[in-house]
């Protein structure tokens, strides 16, 4: 059966009253469409988890900054909802900017702290975009679950903030994240690669590796492992590293020991794709 696409927030709105009126449970799977593997597993994941299965695709012009790229952005609907065929999804929520964004809106969500470090810095403006739209979102499908990908670690952390500050009656559920069989980690943007670029691209997943190995072997000096990882990945292919960090996975502030589990975490350009990726990884009990 054809998945139903709403356009409308008001019509969304209604139809998860409707849903809600009758007992059933919501579960919201936000996007920005090209879908792959990873979005399928984070759709499988709603889709067991609730009655209802709301899967939202909106390209969100306010996350992206200037010179960034939101008009290249890949944007297929056939494609998406051809992927999408079997997974069960009651609708497919797709509004327009101008839906999301009349004219003379001016409101926003800013979560604070969390998004000072890693990605906050080198994307002005970026958290404010995600937090206000899935917000918006979140009134838009009134899910139970909102369902998010431990891909994008500081955006997971972002969103359960935003949700308990906003006292946003929704939980919220990360997947781990989904790679090809070579270790790197899908993403939308993996098709701006050339096939050089997506070798170079292999060294971001490599490194992590390396981390987790200097950490199992003793390694506690994120100075060290940051240094390593670096030449890991500058030894590959050009690129532009963005940073790399050892951060507390909870404050996502960046540390100088590993004296606990850590957010091994890097964004790094290769080619026209900003392409991120991270691991949390737990030193050994010491004997
Ligand atoms: P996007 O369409 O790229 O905005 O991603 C939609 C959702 O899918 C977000 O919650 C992402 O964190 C998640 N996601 C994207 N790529 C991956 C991946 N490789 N593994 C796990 N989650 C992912």
């Amino acid at each position: 059966m054809a998945v139903e696409i709403i356009e409308t927030v008001r019509s969304m709105q209604a139809r998860s009253d409707a849903w809600r009126s009758a007992g059933e449970t919501i579960a919201l799977v936000p996007t920005m469409g090209a879908f792959h593997e990873a979005h399928l597993s984070l759709m499988r994941e709603g889709r067991r988890r609730a009655d209802r299965l709301v899967v939202s695709l909106f390209v969100n012009p306010t996350q992206f900054g200037p010179g960034e790229d939101y008009d290249a952005y890949p944007r297929d609907l056939e494609a998406d909802l051809k992927a999408a065929e079997g997974i069960g999804l009651d609708v497919l929520f797709h509004p327009s900017a101008g839906e999301m964004y009349p004219v003379g809106y001016a409101t926003s969500v800013e979560v604070e702290e969390l998004t000072e470090t890693l990605c906050g810095p080198s994307r002005p403006g970026h958290f404010r975009g995600v937090a206000t739209v899935v917000a918006k979102l979140f009134q838009a499908v009134r899910p139970h679950v909102a369902v998010f990908g431990e891909k994008d670690f500081q955006q997971l952390a972002v969103i359960r903030r935003m949700a308990a500050d906003l006292h946003f009656d929704i939980e919220i559920v990360g997947v781990p994240i989904v790679r090809e069989e070579d270790g790197l980690a899908m993403s939308s943007r993996n098709m701006y690669l050339s096939a050089d670029e997506r070798k170079t691209a292999l060294s971001l997943s490599r490194s992590l590796d390396v981390a987790r190995r200097m950490i199992a072997d003793g390694e506690r000096g994120a100075l060290a492992i940051v240094e390593r990882l670096r030449k890991e990945i500058e030894s590959a292919g050009p690129c532009t590293i963005d940073y790399v960090s050892v951060a507390d996975p909870e404050t996502m502030a960046h540390k100088t020991t590993v004296d606990g589990p850590v957010l091994v975490v890097l964004a790094v350009k290769v080619g026209r794709a900003r392409l991120i990726d991270n691991t949390v990884v737990a030193p050994p009990a010491s004997p």
